[in-house]
C-alpha cells in the first residue's frame, strides 16, 4: 500500500467525509434559498461583536438565524440572543474548529425553509478551520486593527480558503496605529483580488456597505436556487 503514516491516513479520511457532509449541507441550503455565510478570526477579534450588529442590523428585513462555535462557553449564544434572532451553541469541547457534521447536527429540528440568512462563527483560531467546508456560500475572515497588518501573510491558507476580509474594530484604529495600506497591501499579497470592508461593530461605520454585499450575494444565490 503506501508509506504515509497512519494518523495523516485518518486525517484524509476525516477530511473526505467532511466534504461529503458539507457537499449535502451546502444543498440542503440552496434548495431552501438560504444564503449560509461563516465567519473565521484569531480569538478576540471581534468577531461575536461583528455577528451580533449583524443580526440586529438584518432582522427587520430578513429572516436570520445563527450558530456560534466556541470551545467551552455559551456566553456567545447568549449575547447574540439579545438580538431577537435564534441563535444555537456549538460547544466543540477539545476541538479547536467547526466541522459539517457539527453544523448538520446543531441544525436538527430547524426548517430551513423557514430562514434567509444564515450565520455560522466559527471556534477562534486562524489554522484548521481553512480545512473544514462548512457547506457554506460565504466564508468571511475577520481582522481586527488590534491584531497587527501582517497577520494575512503569517496565516496565508484561511486568507485564501475565504471570499472576503473585513478588517473590524476600525473605530480604534488611530489608537492603535493601524496601518490599513499596510494591512490591505498583504491582504492582496496572498489573495488578489479579495474584497476587503472595514468596519466598527462600536460606532456602526462601514456597515452599511458590507449589508449590501451580503444582500447582493444572498440576491444571486436565492436567482442560483430558482434555475
Ligand atoms: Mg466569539
Ligand atoms: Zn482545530
Amino acid at each position: 500500500m503506501n508509506a504515509e503514516p497512519r494518523l495523516v491516513e485518518v486525517r484524509k479520511n476525516v477530511l473526505k467525509q467532511n466534504d461529503v457532509t458539507a457537499r449535502a449541507l451546502r444543498g440542503r441550503f440552496r434548495d431552501a434559498g438560504v444564503l449560509a455565510v461563516s465567519l473565521v478570526s484569531s480569538p478576540g477579534s471581534g468577531k461575536t461583536a461583528f455577528l451580533e450588529k449583524t443580526l440586529t442590523l438584518l432582522y427587520s428585513r430578513y429572516r436570520v438565524a445563527a450558530l456560534v462555535g466556541d470551545l467551552a462557553t455559551e456566553n456567545d449564544a447568549a449575547r447574540l440572543a439579545r438580538s431577537q434572532v435564534p441563535v444555537k451553541q456549538i460547544v466543540t469541547g477539545t476541538v479547536c474548529h467547526l466541522d459539517a457534521a457539527m453544523v448538520q447536527h446543531a441544525l436538527e429540528g430547524w426548517d430551513l425553509n423557514t430562514l434567509d440568512i444564515l450565520f455560522i462563527e466559527n471556534v477562534g483560531n486562524l489554522v484548521c478551520p481553512s480545512s473544514y467546508d462548512l457547506g457554506e456560500d460565504l466564508r468571511l475572515v475577520l481582522l481586527s486593527v488590534t491584531e497587527g497588518e501582517d497577520k494575512p501573510l503569517k496565516y496565508p491558507t484561511i486568507f485564501n480558503s475565504a471570499d472576503v476580509a473585513v478588517i473590524t474594530k476600525i473605530d480604534l484604529a488611530a489608537a492603535v496605529e493601524f496601518d490599513e495600506a499596510a494591512a490591505k497591501r498583504n491582504i492582496q499579497a496572498v489573495r488578489p483580488g479579495m474584497e476587503v470592508f472595514k468596519t466598527s461593530a462600536k460606532t456602526g461605520e462601514g456597515m452599511a456597505e458590507y449589508l449590501e454585499f451580503i444582500e447582493r450575494r444572498r440576491v444571486h444565490s436565492r436567482a442560483a436556487a430558482a434555475v
